[in-house]
């Protein structure tokens, strides 16, 4: 059994985590963590999941937790880097969920793989997105420069970034096939008179509102036609089972900084 930490314990997705590894043939959980102040240290991580006492409590110590495991998965909205350098100062393998983390942070990421971490990090954990991202980058390759490319997604009203992971990565992909950059050619919403829409942007659109687990459309339109890439998810398992992929796929990978393309052989 692998013996896998999860970060961010108490938060919606972890909970989600602890409940497919108490399910899994393969992991178990060893340890659970939250942040120092958090109401639920000392509490049961399975109590907490709702599938009953797993025997392992929610602590704050990093350090403690990771030592003896053999992966991490961290969804935590803080302390990531801080979580990926304690897993490779242990050899613990580390599986990155959160998203709008600084560029910094991944080159950081990049450093510890080229140091020898092993390391999955992905906006999106599900096969499903996974696939979406490369049938829009089939699609962008046939269909060219010419068909307008929008991005709509949609999340809870709970959710604190915009645009969404799982978007600025759909964006960078069109952007990549297109020769075009993600900071000068992706247009956030449009307000008042803005003008006709210049041949060279992608248009990004957040919608918040309600439980919404995650949608996100992408458009190809063009005169005459338009085609629309859909992914709709609506549990959270869909992401806590990809996670869970990506700590088997480490447990045989060699070090470096994976995608879940390369987890799902996409690539
Ligand atoms: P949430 O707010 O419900 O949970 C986050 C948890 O992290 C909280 O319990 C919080 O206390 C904990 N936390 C914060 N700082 C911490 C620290 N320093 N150490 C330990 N724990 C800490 O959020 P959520 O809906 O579970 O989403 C969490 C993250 O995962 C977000 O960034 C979200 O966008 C991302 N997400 C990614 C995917 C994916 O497939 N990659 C899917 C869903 C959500």
């Amino acid at each position: 059994m692998i013996k896998t930490v999860v970060v961010g314990a108490a938060g919606r997705m972890g909970r989600r985590l602890t409940a497919n590894i108490a399910a899994s043939q393969t992991l178990e959980l060893y340890g659970a963590v939250e942040y120092a102040e958090s109401p639920f240290i000392g509490t049961d991580a399975g109590e907490l999941a709702g599938v009953g006492k797993l025997g392992v409590a929610v602590t704050s110590d990093l350090d403690a937790a990771l030592t003896g495991a053999d992966a991490v998965i961290d969804f935590a909205t803080g302390g990531v880097l801080e979580c990926v350098k304690s897993a490779a100062r242990q050899g613990c393998a580390a599986v990155i969920g959160t998203t709008a983390l600084p560029p910094e942070v991944r080159a950081e990421f990049a450093k510890l793989a080229a140091n020898g971490a092993r390391i999955v990090a992905a906006y999106n954990m599900s096969v499903g997105i996974n696939l979406l991202i490369k049938l829009v980058h089939d699609a962008a390759s046939t269909l060219g420069c010419n068909y307008d490319a929008e991005i709509v997604e949609m999340h809870h009203n709970q959710k604190k970034d915009a645009p969404s992971g799982t978007a600025v990565r759909l964006a960078e992909e069109i952007c990549a096939v297109r020769g075009w950059d993600y900071d000068k050619d992706v247009r956030h919403g449009r307000e008042g008179m803005v003008g006709a829409r210049s041949d060279r942007e992608i248009g990004m659109h957040s919608l918040r509102g309600g439980d919404v687990v995650g949608d996100h459309t992408v458009i190809f339109a063009v005169n005459g036609e338009r085609i629309e890439l859909s992914h709709k998810a609506s549990s959270r398992d869909t992401f806590a089972k990809g996670a869970l992929r990506a700590v088997e796929f480490l447990a045989a990978a060699k070090p470096g900084l994976y995608d879940m393309q390369d987890v799902l052989g996409l690539k």
